[in-house]
């Protein structure tokens, strides 16, 4: 049993989120359970439906040219069954329990729903239809009862215990000794240890908490249409182009509202029209309507967020902690609220003092662009839009003529990982694929040898999920003989019929940053699959990412592939140069926006369970003014009536989870850049520490093994363009 059978029970909602930037990115953790113990399936059997029998392809990539859709219900229902008997089986082992029958035996288990369900939650992604969605929808509730009936099941637990209290005498090894911590917390967490009226106390919490946070999302939805903004005249939404005012006047008809025009407003604070409209009062009007959803009537989410605060303290407290972030984090590489806090408050200085700056720009240009008032929060994008234009305004077209689609990834991303990790990677037309716009590589080690199969599905088309993410098909263990199999998923639009795809900069970058993700999973070097690849904490899986995401402008690397599509004339400096400064624009006041939110979600997340139920406009306000950042131009990037991750989503306490990972990057690709930058003995560091171990170490140990020292904020405020830097 994996850990990520729990994903794969929780579903898409978390599994899909794990990775998933503030920008869209999203990352589909390889969201299933990974196992081997082979149930022996009658050769019959394997001809009506492929899925019931390894794949006899190379390192078991799936049979893509023979598996069907109405292949993937019966393997996934078959593969819980053998499952559970396989589970069972375990729990009433009349031997006492060992490392091997108990946890190994564990590993060993699932292989038939693995590799079901992990192909199939690939497919879910990337050619979802109806038939996929109604599959979806009928395997969740199967997959929540499975792991239900997996992490409660007293007698498994009583053999993990055993094995766990015997540790230190049983004569594991580092990445043993972790795999049995990492189960018997997981059985612990999950409320395994306490006595039957604690057990139904945390049921009736649980069954609480999900009724709520239903009740915030279905909120969420329901206000959606009340607080959509509509006005009478086209004039007054000066500032929008055509085809946006074309599509207000039929979003507003489509509501019965022929005649008018709708804006509707989005999930986060700040609003996309903003940048646009001229009209200061429509302007208003549409923050005040995002801004102060959720406080009242029927859709009103303060008594959710009060409650929900309250009941999470509460069920901490009854698993033995003082709070909800600190049961959530301990986990984690942060490890402690404490040390989340510690991180931000350093930044806190930098990034007001930028943003003010920010703001006596906007400021300025209010002023000269005729305003006579005072900076509001609805004037920010637009007025910042007009300041952006005037110091860097870039022609995005001309911009992507300079990153064709086939550079972009043979001479730049492929490039700069044979370089840095000596891989190569060679196409495989002959491996069979889902889509024709997917392209199989295999690719081979520094020393010649192969070690992985990986998918490039890049291109945008219908049933595929927005956003990018990686996924795998087949996990890395040494104890199941297996090797990575894993997929990188982007929706870059593809260019017309017969002519190449250019690709903007920030897709160039996201290329960069899944091939990161991508690495950890084909680097992984581990024994046990629960330990494999991304299996890492939240706080610590956008860090291998993020990290690689700079090379696609580090001049050893943009020379190689950034040359004109028609001329191959290299990007002109100039054009470079502006383009890195435009993306630091803006920065203090998206960093602030984003920390707001975090130190929210840490604050509510901090209470104590005997705290009484919060007035949550107070609560905010105190919050904000506690650690610094009650800006009135610039609001949280999501006030807490409807800060869906942390209350109907699964980032409670985890919101600065993101951040976290990009100091790493940065203090991480900062320190590479003082040791030679782009070269081999970089990449066998970074390989060696941090992506070949998986989650088999402790990662602020694996860091500092890499780095030498513990991370600090300073990089990154320099990759934000908040601090001037030395190098
Ligand atoms: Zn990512």
């Amino acid at each position: 049993m994996r850990k990520t059978l729990i994903a794969s029970a929780i579903g898409a909602a978390i599994a899909l989120s794990a990775c998933s930037k503030p920008a869209e990115e999203t990352k589909n953790s390889a969201a299933v359970e990974q196992t081997q113990a082979a149930a022996p399936a009658t050769e019959q059997a394997a001809v009506s439906n492929p899925l019931l029998v390894k794949s006899t392809l190379q390192y078991e990539a799936p049979e893509f040219d023979k598996i069907k859709i109405e292949h993937y219900q019966p393997a996934m229902e078959e593969g819980i069954k053998q499952h559970m008997a396989e589970i069972l089986t375990i729990a009433a082992n009349k031997e006492p329990a060992t490392f091997e029958n108990t946890i190994v035996a564990m590993e060993k288990s699932g292989e038939l729903l693995t590799r079901a369900s992990s192909t199939f939650f690939n497919m879910t992604g990337t050619i979802s239809n109806d038939e996929i969605q109604k599959i979806q929808s009928e395997m969740a509730p199967k997959f929540a009862a499975h792991s239900d009936n997996i992490n409660l099941n007293p007698e498994l637990f009583a053999r993990v215990k055993a094995v766990y209290d015997a540790r230190a005498t049983l004569g594991l090894d580092g990445e043993a000794t972790r795999l049995v911590e990492d189960y018997y917390e997981r059985f612990v967490r999950a409320g395994a240890n306490l006595t039957e009226e604690q057990k139904t106390k945390i049921r009736a919490l649980n069954e609480e908490q999900s009724t709520l946070t239903n009740k915030f999302q279905q909120n969420l939805m329901a206000m959606k249409d009340q607080i959509a903004v509509y006005v009478d005249t086209k004039e007054e939404l000066a500032g929008l182009s055509e085809a946006e005012i074309t599509a207000a006047a039929e979003g507003a008809k489509a509501k019965g509202k022929e005649g008018k025009f709708i804006i509707e407003i989005t999930n986060t604070t700040r609003q996309p029209a903003l940048a646009s409209l001229e009209n200061r009062e429509v302007r208003k009007k549409v923050w005040e309507a995002s801004a102060y959803r959720g406080t009242s009537g029927e859709t009103d989410n303060q008594p959710i967020v009060a409650r929900l605060a309250q009941l999470r303290a509460e069920r901490a407290k009854l698993l033995g902690y003082d709070n909800w972030a600190l049961y959530q984090l301990e986990p984690t590489m942060a490890k402690t609220p404490k040390a989340v806090l510690d991180m931000f408050s350093s930044m806190v200085p930098a990034v007001v003092a930028n943003t003010k700056k920010e703001a006596e720009a906007i400021q300025a240009m209010i002023k000269e662009t005729g305003g006579d008032f005072e900076l509001q929060p609805w004037d920010w994008e637009f007025y910042a839009e007009k300041v952006r234009k005037a110091k860097y305004d870039l022609d995005e077209a001309q911009v992507r003529e300079y990153f064709e689609f086939e550079r972009v990834l043979n001479d730049g991303l492929f490039y700069t990982m044979n370089k840095l990790f000596g891989i190569t990677m060679k196409a495989r037309p002959d491996l069979p694929v889902y889509h024709p716009d997917v392209k199989a590589y295999e690719v081979f080690d520094a020393d010649g040898k192969s070690m992985a199969i990986f998918y490039a599905d890049y291109f945008a088309r219908d049933g595929k999920r927005g956003g990018a993410w990686m996924s795998s098909f087949v996990e890395q263990s040494k104890l199941l003989n297996q090797k990575p199999v894993v997929v990188n998923v982007m929706n870059i639009p593809k260019g017309p019929a017969g002519e190449p795809t250019l690709v903007s900069y920030d897709n160039v970058t996201t290329m960069f940053h899944e091939f990161g993700h991508a690495v950890h999973g084909l680097f992984s070097d581990v024994n046990y699959p629960t330990l494999a690849g991304t299996s890492v904490s939240r706080d610590f899986v956008e860090f291998p990412s993020t990290f690689q995401e700079d090379w696609a402008a580090h001049p050893d690397v943009i020379g190689n592939y950034a040359k004109h599509y028609k001329t191959g004339e290299p990007i002109p400096a100039e054009l470079l140069a502006k383009i890195m400064k435009s993306r630091s624009f803006n920065q203090g006041y998206d960093t602030l926006e984003y920390m707001s939110s975090a130190l929210l979600d840490m604050e509510w997340h901090s209470l104590p369970a005997d705290a009484p139920l919060q007035d949550v406009q107070k609560f905010e306000a105190a919050a904000l003014k506690k650690h610094g950042v009650d800006l009135a131009a610039v609001p949280p990037r999501y006030k807490s009536t409807f800060f869906a991750h942390v209350f109907s989503g699964g980032y409670s306490a985890s919101y600065y989870a993101y951040m976290w990972s990009e100091i790493l990057a940065a203090d991480a690709f900062a320190y590479v850049q003082t040791q030679g930058g782009l070269k081999l003995e970089n990449g066998i560091n970074f390989r060696k520490n941090i992506l070949s171990i998986g989650n088999s170490k402790d990662p602020m140990e694996a860091y500092k093994a890499f780095r030498g020292q513990e991370p600090t904020t300073d990089a990154l405020l320099i990759r934000r363009g908040l601090k001037t830097g030395i190098n």
